[in-house]
């Protein structure tokens, strides 16, 4: 007996092994469909045989594509909580050593602990970092890392098709990758993980907040929509500081205020991560000022949410967010008349850098905006809106590409002349946002109107086209 405790002392504990992962699909929110295919992979574990019979190949790898924090690593967790398999979890960056051959050797530990503890899922992280295509990098290190990519390249062939071990590696560079590694029987399979839209961010934070002590009348939409371009580890952070909030002021609930102000805070990290210089801040503001307050002017796009300049994941410059605006741009139902709106808005930005610093100095960060305004008049232009044209026949004449484009640019013009208009009645309005944002670098909604009230002077009546 005393040789078999010496033996269980000597073998070795899974290095790579994670323990106590008990994350579900439940846990991971904002997903939309792709969970439909990530249950399947789970089934690839319980139902395996089934497939196997059926002569339906199971892939030996699969590919999270995805921004950081949008939960790649929780679901590769989550289909291990799922199927009630071993998680073994490595970093890439952890296989590129300086050393030959222990990176190599690392891989090989690796899929050798997930073998003896199969069933498993095997996750690399940021698989780009040993993954990248071979002969991208010179030199010794180079050379280390073909070398484990190659090993890596001969486990995965090891494990095809058996279902027993299957790989996840999460990338944000999956156009970079090794073709081989990406060659049937290997990560074969792609996931794409985008940033959530406005309705994941909302699950996410429900997702968080269930197991905090939330008032009833928490109002996650209002949060959510406070939070354009952030992903789930931000959002996550979002609840962990409102709680905070709560307990330092004594209170028992976590309110729908702890929330924003969280919200807030996370935004103002990002901010100080970004320089900028003032005369960056103050034309960034002008140009997201701009927006604002001509939308203000228009029926369809008054409704704004927030202004801000804070850049974020994703977006340089600022945002101004307008509820309406989008959810009947994408259902292609505004008006005539909002889709005129809709250019001068996008406009605004350009006229407002010309009449604060002329047209000697224009700079570019309009142009973003500028290209909108150009699509949508096209598209006005192609949907028979315009006068000229009634009917559907601009979409079939191929030769008219000129006419129409002619007739976009007027419209363009028009809308334009229109912009600068409504930013030289409003001159006061302009300044005032611009300061505060300069100062705040966001403002709310409440804010925004507030100055609206003080110092706006909205336009009468639209002139029409
Ligand atoms: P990635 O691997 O894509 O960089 P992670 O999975 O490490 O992102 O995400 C970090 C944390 O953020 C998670 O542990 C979780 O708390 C939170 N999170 C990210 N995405 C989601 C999501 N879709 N639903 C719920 N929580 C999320």
């Amino acid at each position: 007996s005393g040789a078999r405790v010496r033996r269980a002392q000597n073998k070795r504990l899974p290095q790579y092994l994670e323990r106590g992962v008990d994350v579900k699909f439940s846990d991971v929110a904002g997903l939309g469909k792709i969970r439909l295919e990530l249950e399947e992979i789970v089934k690839f574990f319980t139902h395996g045989e089934m497939y196997r019979r059926r002569g339906v190949r199971i892939p030996g790898g699969i590919l999270l594509c995805g921004p950081p924090g949008v939960g790649k690593t929780l679901l590769a967790k989550a289909v291990a909580g799922e199927a009630g398999v071993n998680f073994f979890s490595i970093s890439a960056s952890q296989f590129v050593e300086i050393y030959v051959g222990v990176g190599a050797s690392r891989v090989r530990a690796l899929y050798q602990e997930a073998k003896e503890n199969a069933p498993s899922v095997v996750f690399i992280d940021e698989l780009d970092a040993v993954g990248r295509e071979r002969g991208l990098i010179k030199g010794s290190g180079g050379q280390e890392r073909d070398a484990t990519l190659n090993q890596l390249l001969v486990c995965l062939d090891g494990f095809e098709g058996r279902g027993n071990v299957i790989t996840i590696a999460s990338t944000n560079r999956p156009d970079i990758l090794d073709p081989a590694l990406v060659r049937p029987g290997r990560f074969d399979r792609k996931i794409f993980i985008p940033k959530p839209g406005l309705i994941g961010r909302m699950e996410i934070l429900q997702v968080h907040a269930r197991k905090k002590p939330m008032a009833e009348d928490v109002d996650y939409m209002a949060v959510a929509s406070m939070t354009d371009g952030m992903v789930g580890a931000e959002l996550a952070n979002i609840v962990e500081v409102a709680a905070i909030n709560m307990i330092r002021d004594g209170r028992t609930e976590i309110t729908t205020d702890d929330l924003l102000q969280a919200a807030q805070i996370e935004e103002r990290g990002m901010l100080d991560r970004k320089e900028r210089s003032p005369e960056t801040w103050k034309q960034v503001a002008i140009n997201e000022a701009a927006m604002a307050v001509v939308a203000v002017n228009f029926p369809d796009l008054r409704n704004i949410e927030f202004v801000t300049i804070a850049p974020r994941a994703g977006r340089e410059l600022g945002y101004v967010r307008m509820k309406m605006d989008h959810i009947k741009f994408t259902e292609g139902m505004l008006s005539r008349q909002s889709l005129l709106d809709h250019i001068t808005v996008q406009l605004a930005p350009r006229a407002a850098d010309e009449l604060w610093f002329g047209e000697g100095q224009l700079s570019t960060i309009w142009s973003e905006t500028a290209d909108n305004a150009r699509s949508a008049a096209r598209m006005f232009v192609l949907g028979g809106l315009s006068e000229k044209h009634h009917g559907l026949s601009n979409f079939w004449v191929a030769d008219r590409i000129n006419e129409i484009d002619s007739e976009a640019l007027q419209i363009v013009n028009i809308c334009y002349e229109r912009a600068k208009e409504i930013l030289q009645q409003n001159r006061k309005l302009m300044d005032a946002v611009v300061d505060e944002l300069v100062e705040k670098k966001s403002l709310t909604k409440q804010e925004f109107f507030g100055l609206v009230e003080l110092h706006g002077s909205l336009q009468p009546m639209p002139p029409s086209i």
